[in-house]
């Protein structure tokens, strides 16, 4: 028997979000699920979050609980958004019992739900029941798709971050969620390995370009070094730098749509960075910024006045790519 006390989500919190011209009150919640089936990204540690035992009645029990402890903590009032995160993928069956994707869309309906999945786990006929359970007629599209795009170019998806899926299955998922009825959101990953801060810039600005023809919603995440990760290992030995503060500045100021940022370990040695003198306070304008996109404020914070801007502009111009054989 399971202790509904004990199960909790791996983590929850409130807070806002834009949604195309308003402000939406938020849920975040990260299920702890059966872990990812691929688990093989080379920068992610979620996937060491994960219940041991994959008996599926087991597992659904430990989800339902996490679901009854969401609704002691919060009163769905109170929001109007929910993202929902796993170690994972939400629709992967193998991850998250069918059964607890009903409970999900039932508890959830009449919210604005963002679901983050890898793209080989869009079925049309899946998503469709649960935008038809979530539906009350509050919003047009009641449920966005997330992928973790990271990128739109698939050797650097290959190569420096080990994704496993190429654009093409992002298009073809996107094509099928959105048939279903759902948006599609997109998460880019902002300086993986292996690439010099330029490269990375460059590679950003293509997939901003080439994901905003597919997804309404776009989110950079700029890299950040997690524990017990391959990017941990090469960081330890000088062999990575999390992307300068400027650079995302930079990213968002020429974006040509309205992307949103979460510098998450932001100003820290193993977050996005500058100088440590400047970066609170772009760390906290690119917060802001997210919720109000006001150019003029990206505009303002690129001229904040800091030596380490002349060292970012130096990095751009001379670090040389990453030199790694090409055969073994
Ligand atoms: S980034 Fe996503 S797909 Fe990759 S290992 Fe982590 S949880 Fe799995
Ligand atoms: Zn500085």
């Amino acid at each position: 028997m399971i202790s509904e006390q004990r199960e909790k989500p791996l983590a929850s919190w409130r807070g806002k979000e834009r949604y195309g011209n308003e402000l939406l009150e938020c849920l975040t919640v990260i299920f702890k699920s059966a872990g990812c089936t691929w688990s093989k990204c080379r920068m992610c540690s979620y996937r060491h979050e994960r219940y041991n035992e994959q008996s599926c009645e087991k597992l659904y029990h430990r989800l339902a609980a996490q679901l009854a402890w969401v609704n002691a903590e919060y009163k769905p009032e109170e929001y109007q958004m929910v993202k929902i995160f796993t170690s994972g993928s939400f629709f992967d069956p193998a991850e998250v019992p069918p059964e607890f994707l009903h409970d999900v869309a039932t508890y959830f309906c009449g919210k604005l739900v963002i679901a983050e999945t890898r793209p080989e786990f869009i079925e049309t006929e899946v998503i469709r029941t649960f935008v038809e359970k979530l539906d009350n007629g509050t919003w047009e599209k009641p449920l966005y798709c997330a992928f973790g795009l990271e990128t739109s170019n698939d050797a650097i998806r290959e190569k420096c971050i080990n994704k496993g899926f190429t654009y093409a299955d992002f298009t073809a998922a996107t094509s099928r969620a959105k048939a279903a009825g759902a948006g599609i959101k997109a998460y880019l990953l902002f300086k993986p390995l292996f690439l010099t801060e330029k490269e990375a810039v460059e590679d950003m600005k293509q997939s901003i370009r080439d994901a905003s023809q597919h997804a309404e919603m776009i989110s950079m995440n700029p890299c950040s070094v997690q524990r017990r990760t391959e990017l941990e290992f090469y960081w330890k030995r000088g062999a990575y730098r999390p992307p300068y503060l400027w650079s995302v500045l930079s990213l968002l100021q020429d974006s040509p749509v309205h992307i949103t940022c979460d510098p998450l370990g932001g100003g820290q040695s193993r977050g996005p960075h500058n100088c440590k003198k400047c970066d609170y306070d772009l760390v906290k304008g690119i917060r802001e910024y997210s919720l109000n996109a006001d150019r003029e404020l990206i505009n303002a914070l690129m001229e904040t006045p800091c030596d380490c801007r002349k060292e970012w502009e130096y990095v751009l111009e001379y670090e040389a790519p990453f030199c790694m054989p090409l055969t073994r």
